[in-house]
């Protein structure tokens, strides 16, 4: 039977989450490289909402457990359908958002299955691999930042398939959906028993979005050079001008200046805006990760040699207590 690559497609009912889009994209290249079909697996008791966008985005055969059971993620519930599913789709590849669904689910299925999981990946790639003089064709290359980000590690699974990944979000470009595309859909029965259903679900809070630094065509960033709350203010004021969303480096997350929701780089969004200001932001790799693919970054530190500078367009040497109040008042001016 032909191996496929399988996603995992996040939804709440309403909406699919970007990050399986995202997979799907980077499905559709790993489809080519390996000449397989691409799979998408579905849970949930909407699904035939989404049908026609999965087709549009390249699925060839979606694989659907369409029933209220499994209307809000439970991990029991999910693994045994999923494990299912993985059974019909026979995957060399599976591939799953690194959200916290993500981080639940795959772990669980990679202990089913005992094969090996990387997460948080960042890149994906096909590539061989050659050890103790034996070469392996056409393995997934799993691709993330190591040791606290200072290097970047390959990760080859050769013998215990399939082949597993958890991916950040905004890491993979998402391609152009094309309607006229068609697939087949496979309806997956699951019967679950009481153990399945230990956990119930008594009430849902859900903590409405207040930052949306993902979808923000210009991001607004401060670091530990900001000094202190007081600058950051300033800088909701500058964002609000250029209309822009106001985003962090870790530093300043854990002095407190600013809520972590603001948080870019590796543990925080990864972001590609059309611009991307640094303000007092050194340009560690762990945030680099999160905002080196910006359209135009335009750095201002007070060190001529700070790491930033070197993946800056737009290159500002200076105090950001003499650059920020000056550019807000270029803005007012500019816009009265
Ligand atoms: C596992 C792991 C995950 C991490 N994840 C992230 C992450 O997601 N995001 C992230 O950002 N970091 C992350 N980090 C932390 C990262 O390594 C850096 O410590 C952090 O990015 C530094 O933040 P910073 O540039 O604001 O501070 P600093 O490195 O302290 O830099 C401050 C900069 O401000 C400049 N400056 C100082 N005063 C002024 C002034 N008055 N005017 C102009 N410039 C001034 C200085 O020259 C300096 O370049 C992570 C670290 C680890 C180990």
């Amino acid at each position: 039977m032909k191996k496929s690559i399988l996603i995992f497609i996040e939804n709440n009912g309403k909406s699919i989450q970007d990050v399986s889009l995202e997979l799907l994209s980077k499905g559709n290249e790993l489809k080519e490289k390996l000449d397989t079909d691409l799979h998408a697996a579905i849970i949930g008791d909407n699904n035939t909402e989404f049908y026609s966008k999965l087709y549009a985005f390249g699925v060839d055969i979606i694989y659907s457990v369409n029933d209220g059971e499994f209307k809000e993620f439970k991990t029991l519930p999910y693994t045994k359908a999923m494990l299912k599913i993985i059974k019909e789709s026979n995957p060399q590849i599976i591939l799953y958002g690194a959200t916290n669904i993500g981080r639940d689910l795959a772990p669980r299925i990679a202990s089913s299955l005992k094969c090996g999981l990387t997460a948080d990946c960042t890149d994906l790639r096909i590539g061989n691999f050659e050890y103790m003089k034996k070469t392996w064709k056409n393995l997934l290359y799993q691709i993330r930042p190591a040791w606290g980000g200072n290097i970047i590690a390959t990760i080859v699974n050769p013998e215990m398939h399939p082949q597993m990944a958890t991916v950040r979000e905004g890491v993979m470009h998402m391609i152009e959906p094309d309607y006229s595309l068609k697939g087949k859909v496979v309806e997956i029965g699951v019967e679950l028993s009481d153990k399945d259903k230990k956990i119930t679900i008594l009430k849902r809070i859900i903590k409405e979005k207040t930052v949306d630094l993902k979808g923000a065509n210009i991001i607004v960033s401060g670091g530990a050079g900001m000094g202190s709350k007081g600058n950051f203010n300033k800088m909701f004021e500058f964002a609000k001008l250029i209309k822009a969303e106001v985003g962090a480096s870790r530093a300043a997350v854990d002095f407190g200046f600013i809520s972590k929701d603001h948080q870019v780089g590796q543990t925080g969004t990864v972001v590609k805006p059309r611009v991307y200001f640094a303000f007092g932001i050194s340009g560690a790799v762990q945030h680099r990760v999160g905002m080196e693919n910006s359209g135009t970054i335009i750095a201002i530190n007070s060190d001529p040699d700070a790491p930033i500078f070197d993946i800056a367009h737009v290159k500002i040497v200076g105090d950001i207590n003499t650059i920020l109040p000056l550019m807000i008042k270029t803005y007012k001016e500019m816009g009265k």
